[in-house]
Formats: C-alpha cells, structure tokens, sequence
C-alpha cells in the first residue's frame, strides 16, 4: 500500500496514480469542476477573478483545469491563453492546434513505425519453426 497524504485535506489515502488527491476531495474537486465548466457556459465574458469568486474555486485550480483542456473558454472571454510552444492565442490546454498537430505527427510517426516492425509474418514463422521441431 503507498500511503500518502492529501494535498487538499491531509487524510492519509491509499494513492494510486495521478495528482495526491483522497478519493473524497477528488469527488468534491469533480463536482466544483461541472460548476465551473456552467458557469463559464452561462457567463462567457467572465474573468478568472469573476469565476475564482463566484464559484469559490481557487485560479490555479481553474487554471489547471484549463491545462487538461477540460475547461475550453470562448473566443470572446476576456481570459487569454497563449500557446506554450509558438504564442498563437489559445482557448483551452496549452498548445495551439498546430503545434498540436506537429506533436501528434512525431508521436504518430514513432507509433507507425513500431507497428511496421512487428507485422503479422512474425507470428507464422514462430509457428513454422516450433513445427519443424517437432
Ligand atoms: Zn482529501
Ligand atoms: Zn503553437
């Protein structure tokens, strides 16, 4: 068992995997996640101070949020996010879509060409050989 304590509350958990959050905190940031992703629904032109405090959310928790592209704000809120990689202004995560895409195509392409060296052959000439065997 990796016990650890909470970030949020100081309980000590059975941590698994991701941020150390207890499963009850979690379920609490979880509920205060689908309030805010209303609240910037219904308010479009909300600041991050507005959301902080009318949802009673800390804005490094918005903000993280915003960083697993959970929270997308629209293209008329005053609230800027710039592409980590090129600044091309953003709305959500922390690329644009075409650095993105450029990431997607390097790790697509290493994808690819794991899958190309393991074709199906392989698998027959394993089974030929244990049959010759015999
Ligand atoms: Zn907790
Ligand atoms: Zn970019």
């Amino acid at each position: 068992m990796n016990a650890r304590n909470c970030k949020k509350c100081g309980k000590i958990f059975n941590y698994i995997a991701g941020p150390p959050i207890c499963p009850a905190c979690r379920e609490k940031a979880e509920q205060k996640f689908q309030e805010v992703k209303e609240f910037v629904r219904a308010n479009k032109s909300a600041s991050m101070k507005e959301i902080s405090e009318n949802c009673n959310v800390e804005e490094h928790q918005v903000k993280q949020w915003v960083r697993e592209e959970r929270l997308v704000f629209a293209s008329d809120s005053p609230i800027k996010l710039f592409c980590e990689t090129c600044g091309a202004p953003i709305f959500t995560g922390r690329y644009c879509g075409k650095c993105k895409k450029d990431q997607a195509n390097t790790f697509g392409a290493a994808g690819r060409q794991e899958n190309t060296a393991n074709p199906a052959p392989t698998g027959i000439n394993n089974s030929a050989r244990m049959y010759s065997k015999k």
